[in-house]
């Protein structure tokens, strides 16, 4: 299978192309298209199998096509991001920022990464610029919401990126502040992707907590 049959936003497609990516992984084949469906996903992926295309994909198609029907003007001063993506570490948030920064060339779309233990000036002058993707570690990103420097209000998409290792780190507090906060929109109202390496009960909790109806997949 071909790229060129999930029939993704034509700047995505060709941003894919310039990046030399042939054709989808099999994590990707199979979560393109329920992403692009607006279903919610548990996807058990390792890294290395191309997980983080599998999100940004489908969400970065949602947001292009969604921009294209409506321009917005970025709201200064705070932002109000589409879609949030909660990782568990500095290394692998700036990672998928970056990803998303190869794909999101010449749109309109705009990405910014928050992460603990690094100074919070220059990410709050980030975030006052407006973003529409937020890549974020979940206690910089409680600290950042609560002195309203980040609203929740406008998310469409929720990914949960390696969920069991946020388990691991004793993330849950915090990854609950931010899903179940007033504003956030709640489940059946926002598209949730769930990414995991495996797949015990807490994440199984969490999956039924956070998502309806989902769709399942394991490579
Ligand atoms: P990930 O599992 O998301 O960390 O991706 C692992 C590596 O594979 C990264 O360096 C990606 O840039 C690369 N990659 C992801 N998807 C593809 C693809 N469809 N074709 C070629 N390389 C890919």
């Amino acid at each position: 299978e071909q790229f060129a049959e999930l029939q993704l936003h034509p700047q995505l497609m060709h941003n894919i192309e310039v990046a030399r990516y042939m054709r989808p992984t099999p994590v990707q084949r199979h979560a393109i298209p329920v992403g692009i469906a607006r279903r919610d996903l548990m996807a058990c992926a390792q890294t290395g199998s191309g997980k983080t295309g599998a999100f940004l994909f489908p969400v970065l198609h949602q947001i292009m096509a969604a921009l294209d029907a409506a321009p917005d003007m970025r709201p200064r001063g705070c932002a109000e991001p589409r879609c949030l993506i909660l990782s568990p570490t500095r290394e692998l948030a700036t990672q998928i920022h970056k990803e998303a920064l190869r794909f999101i060339q010449r749109s309109k779309v705009f990405s910014v990464v928050v992460y603990g233990g690094a100074e919070m000036k220059t990410q709050i002058n980030a975030l006052d610029r407006g973003c529409h993707v937020l890549v974020a570690t979940p206690g910089r990103l409680v600290d950042l919401i609560e002195r309203g420097k980040v609203r929740l209000t406008s998310i469409a998409h929720l990914v949960l990126d390696e969920a069991d290792r946020m388990l691991d780190m004793g993330f849950e507090p915090q990854i609950r502040r931010v899903v179940e906060r007033e504003g956030m929109p709640p489940v059946g109202q926002r598209q949730t992707l769930m990414f995991s390496a495996t797949f015990p009960k807490e994440i199984q909790r969490l999956a039924s907590e956070f998502m309806t109806r989902y769709i399942f997949v394991a490579v």
